[in-house]
């Protein structure tokens, strides 16, 4: 249905007064009509409802019409449509009634059953009473006959008008209009109608009901890790482990791990690895007198369950364990009931605490807020504790409250609590800008029972850090009893932001967001709910106990309740008495599966995965290590005096995001840097990238389809470990400085140096300096030494090399350049006339691209190339003909990297430059010495000696099989396309061997290969692809095709140059042109790589698996007899779409941007066919 002209005010009012009258909301629907009589548009609900609201109310009004409509056998009153029908008007004096003058209800007995489906009653829910201890609710609602809206057979409150109406005692005492919590409300336009569906989650539930013994009683539910997906459930006589797959018809195992007990309960636990379990655990036993007793254990489980440790026997009645994976501190809370207890243990296989401490009241909750504090809350409790040498009081809150429930928010330092003082039920923020005041609010609805915090999973744009003085709203969802949720933004307590209602009001005990925060689920022994809260404020789906027979499901039975989700957020569990039900949360078909994306380097490539994987990919989770204190790579690195871009840089720069204001046709490094800083500032890059953090070490681990990289954080030492399932490898393929093999250079005192790692502090001034190489590095950094008064440098050339005359040189002419300074008049008109801009990019880039045939043996364009080269620099060294006899090279132009090197060769010319070409024998104190018998005595040496190009990289990187990369390319440098290697799954190089280009634009294809892994990565979350991995034979091929292409170009000239490896194969150059790469990425052959599916492990005895380090449960653990199978079409999801789910674009295919008209009569005529050669 959709509205295609404005809602006038007056039928809008009708239709929302036509519900609240017939949903029993007298007062609120009496107000409305008064003030409709006054000033019928400038009404509350016209100005304060939210459009999202008001729909939901038109829509109720709407069915009430329809309903009236069908009982009188009439025509509908009022339909979305151009007829928006009459105003209604008043009748009966001030009070509005219906036309009949009669409930819309009450005409179905009227009509002798005209109307099909008179509004249901609501139900009154009998009350509950548990014996667990959990006070019964108070019904909801006692203002009985509300309407409810079927939707899928859950009956569901539709808006908040009701919702907060809800418990007032009668008619009479309704809320009036104007106090209606109804907020920001927008009417007039509105262009779609939401059918919100809600999803039903029932009929793929798993019940875990193999609980047989009566005395086993669960207590505690605690999912693992994503590593270790499995769901541990502990209490009454049980430790179990419940390995879950995700099949259609999901195969369960589970196992019971070893405790030195027989008759015991589990009080508390906490998991201190992925693998490993402390729990507290308190056995009944009988002493030597037969006089019954109680001894409460702490305990590792160890050894994937297959052992344990005692702790400790004297560690009390534990009802709280906290593990601190950052000091490997566990934290044990226990209570005589009275007083509380609270214990430290530096290492949990320390028999003995390291600190104690104790409060005066009993303590029932605590949390690690830092590395080195925790917080503590209980009987008029709030007490900040730091753990430095001693375990000392950092802050006592001052308050009255009986605080029962914590949780902490770490990217905001905000802690939450629920509590009671007296009668009344509190909700205390302690905000870390105010970190010595608990903030305190009565809570507003009945019965609170759980809080959780919203995970960010996306960091903050780096202009809005997270910091206590920030307005970034941190969401926190709490629940009651009443069946009422509300999510405040805890940053602005106590601003409720939602109040919503679960699935039949029923009872929400517990309260959790999602890992990844998307959606937020409240459930409570009748029913679960969940919400998208982002999106909208009726719920995405529900569960309802009354589906399920109470063999399966008994929402009676007495018993802790417990509520958790699946680490990768596809699941919910919940638990009751000894029941435990799974239930999967579907998702669209455009489901996000949760990845974590490691990349290392914070240069071209890292930054351009830091701004597309967010842009193009939701739910990863993205960390980009970069060992520099700055991001830039290359750019930030090399600081030589003259460094500077070799190609022009309007071709060396984003195709997204050109810069008009390069001040030169070769932009120094500086200036460069600069770009690349203000581009990964600019999208946001930065809140990804942890600078100062050197990966050290990365093993991929089979059995967990996850790599393992060793992280060191530079400023402080620490080394720590980190997981992801996809590692890219954007470390650059200039970053490792080769430096000469030459004997006795360790021996040098004076300054020495690496052109990448360059003294910026050292005075070169009257010094005599040495620069050995003739490399691209070279050719800029002697000009500038040059330069400088008094200096005297020789340079040593061991090879020769084409100096190339400035590429394009007419483009610049053309453009007004100064030499190769850009005027800034020039630079203005780039930035004030697009067009004249567009048309200059174009040139420089087709220029650039234009040259690849150059690179061909033989043809004209090369042949003419050496003719012009060898010209020009015969011209340039016409001073000094025997530097160009030793500089001129027999191989052809382009075989070493080609640099046009401004003001080289005339450097080479000047008299405080020597040319040196006799080999080096070796470098002593103060001198290089030649084969010649020359010593050359020097203050200062700076090797331009390049880099270690298309090697592995100097950490390891273990693969399959326990090989690393080391090994493999301990030969050559192989991969797939440059970016893949066989046997490194999910491992993705940038820049990799085989990457770069010798003519054309370098940045398209870091961009080209960007958008290659960024469609992996996405396909293997959609398509729940655990690892892909190149099949050998690809990688194979594509070598072979490597080889017998640079056959035929310059590259295999015989030359000295970091594009090949020592038995001079070409492993640093791209196959091809810059367009051919760009036409190879475009559009992947998937088939050349091996796949594993998550979950689809090989079949085993699952009945006793270890919690094991190999992480595939039950399969590892007990032999493998054959694959597990699973749906490989899971991933088409609940059969709707994201657009279905939320409402709205449902047709967003007849967009104009979308539209892809073909031409007439030819379609194949189409013009852009001529441009790209590809169409689809
Ligand atoms: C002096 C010089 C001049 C160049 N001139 C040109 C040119 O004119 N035109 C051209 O096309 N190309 C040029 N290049 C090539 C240049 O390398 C690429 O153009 C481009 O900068 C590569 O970007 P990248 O992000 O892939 O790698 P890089 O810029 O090298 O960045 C890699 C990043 O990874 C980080 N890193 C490496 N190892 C680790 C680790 N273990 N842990 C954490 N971080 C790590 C590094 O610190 C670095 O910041 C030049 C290179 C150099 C060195």
């Amino acid at each position: 249905m959709t509205v295609d002209m404005p809602l006038s005010s007056n039928i809008v009012n009708y239709l929302v007064w036509r519900y609240l009258q017939e949903a029993g909301y007298g007062n609120a629907a009496q107000q409305l009509s008064r003030g409709w009589n006054r000033e019928p548009d400038t009404l509350p609900f016209a100005r304060h409802v939210a459009q999202h609201t008001l729909i939901n109310l038109l829509q109720d009004g709407l069915w009430f019409d329809k309903l009236q409509a069908e009982a009188g056998n009439g025509e509908q009153r009022y339909h979305f449509g151009r007829d928006h029908g009459r105003p209604y008007s008043a009748r009966n004096g001030e009070m509005l009634t219906l036309d009949q003058g009669v409930p819309a209800h009450l005409l179905v007995d009227e009509s002798n059953g005209a109307v099909q489906e008179p509004p249901p009653k609501r139900k009154l829910k009998g009350k509950k009473s548990k014996a667990n201890g959990i006070v019964p609710s108070m019904n909801a609602q006692i203002n009985g006959d509300a309407m409810e809206v079927e939707q899928n057979g859950n009956t569901h409150v539709s808006n908040s008008v009701r919702a907060e109406s809800e418990a007032m005692a009668s008619e009479a005492e309704s809320a009036t209009v104007a106090d209606l919590p109804i907020s920001t409300l927008s009417i007039g336009l509105s262009t779609e109608i939401q059918t919100e569906v809600i999803a039903d989650l029932a009929p793929n539930t798993t019940f875990l009901a193999d609980l047989h013994d009566p005395e086993m009683l669960i207590e505690h539910t605690s999912w693992g890790t994503r590593q270790q997906p499995v769901l541990l459930t502990a209490g009454r006589s049980l430790l179990r482990v419940n390995l879950l797959s995700k099949d259609p018809t999901p195969t369960i195992s589970a196992y019971d791990l070893a405790l030195p007990m027989s008759n015991f309960s589990v009080t508390a636990l906490c998991w201190n690895s992925h693998d490993e379990v402390v729990v507290s655990a308190r056995e009944e036993c009988m002493n030597e007198l037969g006089d019954k007793m109680v001894v409460d254990k702490l305990i590792k489980v160890v050894e994937g369950g297959t052992d344990y440790q005692v702790i400790s026997a004297s560690a009390g009645l534990v009802n709280t364990l906290q593990w601190n994976k950052d000091r490997d501190y566990l934290l044990s809370i226990s209570t005589d009931g009275e007083k509380g207890s609270i214990k430290v243990w530096k290492n949990n296989n320390d028999a003995l605490p390291a600190w104690t401490d104790f409060t005066e009241t009993a303590i029932y909750d605590a949390l690690w807020i830092s590395e080195s504090s925790f917080v503590v809350c209980g009987i008029q409790l709030f007490q900040v504790y730091e753990v430095q040498e001693d375990l000392t009081v950092q802050r006592t809150l001052d308050t009255q409250v009986t605080w029962e429930t914590l949780k902490y928010d770490p990217t905001s330092g905000i802690i939450a609590a629920l509590g009671m003082d007296g009668q009344n039920s509190i909700l205390g923020i302690l905000h870390p800008s105010d970190s010595l005041n608990l903030r305190i609010q009565e809570y507003p609805d009945l019965y609170p029972m759980n809080l959780d915090f919203r995970p960010v999973t996306v960091p903050p744009l780096a202009d809005s850090p997270i910091d206590p003085s920030s307005t970034y709203p941190v969401v926190l969802a709490t629940c009651s009893m009443s069946g009422a949720i509300r999510v405040w933004d805890a940053n602005e307590p106590f601003q409720c932001l939602k109040r919503l209602s679960t699935t039949d009001d029923s009872q929400a005990f517990k309260v959790a967001f999602s890992p990844d925060g998307a959606l937020l689920a409240a459930a409570g022994p009748d029913a679960v709910t969940v919400w998208d809260v982002r999106k909208r404020e009726m719920p995405i789906a529900s569960w309802r106990a009354q589906d399920f027979g109470h063999e399966k499901w008994d929402p009676g039975v007495s018993g802790e309740f417990s509520l958790g989700w699946d680490p990768d957020g596809s699941r919910l569990s919940i638990a009751l008495g000894n029941q435990v039900a799974i239930v999967p949360v579907p998702s669209p078909i455009e489901n996000f599966r949760p990845l974590k994306v490691i990349v290392i380097g914070a240069g071209y490539s890292g930054i351009y995965c830091g701004i597309r994987i967010p842009e193009r990919l939701k739910n990863v989770d993205l960390v980009i290590y970069e060992k520099n204190a700055g991001v830039g790579g290359a750019w930030y690195e090399n600081r030589y005096l003259g460094c500077a871009c070799d190609v022009p840089s309007h071709s060396y720069q984003y195709s997204f995001e050109p810069n008009k204001n390069w001040s030169s046709l070769y932009a120094p490094a500086r200036e460069i840097q600069a770009y690349l800083e203000g581009v990964a500032k600019k999208y946001s890059a930065n809140r990804f990238i942890k600078l100062s953090h050197e990966i050290q070490g990365c093993r991929w681990d089979e059995a967990k389809a996850k790599w393992h990289a060793t992280a060191k954080n530079l400023s402080t030492g620490e080394t720590f470990d980190d997981t992801s399932d996809v590692l890219i490898s954007a470390r650059g393929n200039l970053n490792t400085p080769a430096w000469p093999d030459i004997n006795g250079l360790k021996t040098f005192k004076g300054e020495l140096m690496h052109s990448a790692t360059w003294n910026e502090k050292y005075d070169f001034a009257d010094k005599r300096i040495a620069v050995i190489g003739t490399g691209s590095s070279s050719i800029q950094i002697v000009p500038s030494l040059q330069r400088i008064s008094g200096t005297h440098v020789t340079t040593f050339a061991r090879s020769k090399t084409w100096i190339s005359p400035p590429f394009g040189q007419q483009i610049w002419d053309k453009y007004s350049f100064d030499g190769f300074q850009i005027p800034q008049e020039v630079r203005d008109l780039f930035a004030n006339d697009p067009e004249h801009y567009q048309k200059f990019r174009l040139l420089v880039e087709e220029d650039g691209n234009g040259v690849h045939p150059a690179t061909i043996k033989g043809t004209p364009i090369q042949l003419g190339a050496r003719q012009m080269f060898e010209e020009n620099m015969k011209q340039r060294l016409a001073a000094a003909p025997h530097i160009f006899e030793s500089l001129l090279p027999s191989f052809s132009p382009g075989c070493r990297r080609l640099t046009p090197g401004p003001g080289y060769l005339e450097a080479l010319t000047q008299p405080n430059v020597a040319f040196v070409t006799s080999p080096i024998s070796k470098i002593s104190e103060s001198a290089v010495h030649t084969a010649d018998g020359q010593t050359h005595t020097i203050d200062a040496l700076v090797c331009a000696t390049g880099f270690r190009s298309a090697v592995a990289p100097p950490f390891p990187i273990t693969g399959s099989n326990n090989r690393t990369i080391q090994q493999k390319w301990e030969t050559r440098a192989t991969t797939y396309l440059s970016h893949s290697t066989a046997g490194f799954p999910n491992l993705f190089n940038m820049l990799g061997p085989n990457a770069a280009i010798g003519s054309g634009s370098l940045t398209m294809m870091i961009e080209t290969v960007g958008d290659y892994i960024v469609k992996a990565v996405r396909k293997m979350q959609k398509e729940n692809i655990g690892s892909m991995a190149v099949k050998q034979e690809r990688e194979d091929d594509f070598i072979e095709y490597v080889d017998a292409y640079f056959e035929k170009t310059v590259f295999k000239d015989e030359c000295n140059s970091w594009y090949k490896n020592k038995a001079g194969q070409i492993v640093g150059l791209w196959p091809g042109s810059t367009l051919h790469c760009i036409e190879c990425m475009r559009s992947p052959r998937w088939e050349d790589f091996d796949y594993t599916y998550v979950d689809e492990h090989e079949r085993g005895d699952e009945s006793a698996a270890p919690l094991d380090a190999n992480g595939d449960g039950g399969a590892a653990g007990g032999g493998r007899k054959g694959q597990r199978r699973v749906n490989r079409l899971a991933w088409l999801g609940n059969g709707n779409s994201v657009n279905n789910e939320e409402g709205k674009h449902l047709a967003w295919y007849l967009y104009p941007e979308f539209e892809d008209r073909p031409v007439a009569p030819r379609p194949e005529d189409k013009a852009r066919l001529a441009v790209r050669p590809f169409s689809y």
